[in-house]
């Protein structure tokens, strides 16, 4: 016997889907945990799976959520790479590429807001 759907506040976010950006409860369930331990949702309609984390900076990263908003708060306080590097452990192509993907949403963001 299976369990009721549970309701979450998710939508399709495939566009050839007839519930693209509709939200229809009962149609978006949840379906386990990435590697990264995020929630994985999926389609009934099209059977498109998609991440909890899908259009936010957390997208497709291996860093748990802490690690990158604690590297982004030292971002902040002006801290160079190699100062990060040596902080956190990770290295500096990481936090480079966490820059670079946090000034193009930053950027989106910006146009969208605007
Ligand atoms: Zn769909």
């Amino acid at each position: 016997m299976s369990q009721p759907r549970s309701e979450n506040d998710r939508y399709c976010p495939n566009e050839k889907c007839t519930l693209y950006r509709k939200r229809k409860y009962n149609e978006i369930v949840r379906n386990g945990h990435n590697y990264a331990g995020h929630q994985v949702f999926r389609c009934m309609c099209c059977g498109k799976q998609f991440v909890e984390t899908l259009g936010t900076p957390f997208y497709g990263k291996r860093l748990p959520e802490k690690e990158i908003i604690g590297i982004c708060k030292l971002l902040v306080e002006k801290n160079g790479v190699r100062s990060i590097e040596r902080i956190t452990g990770h290295h500096r192509d990481t936090i480079s590429n966490l820059l670079k993907d946090m000034a193009e949403h930053a950027e989106m963001m910006n146009e969208f807001l605007l």
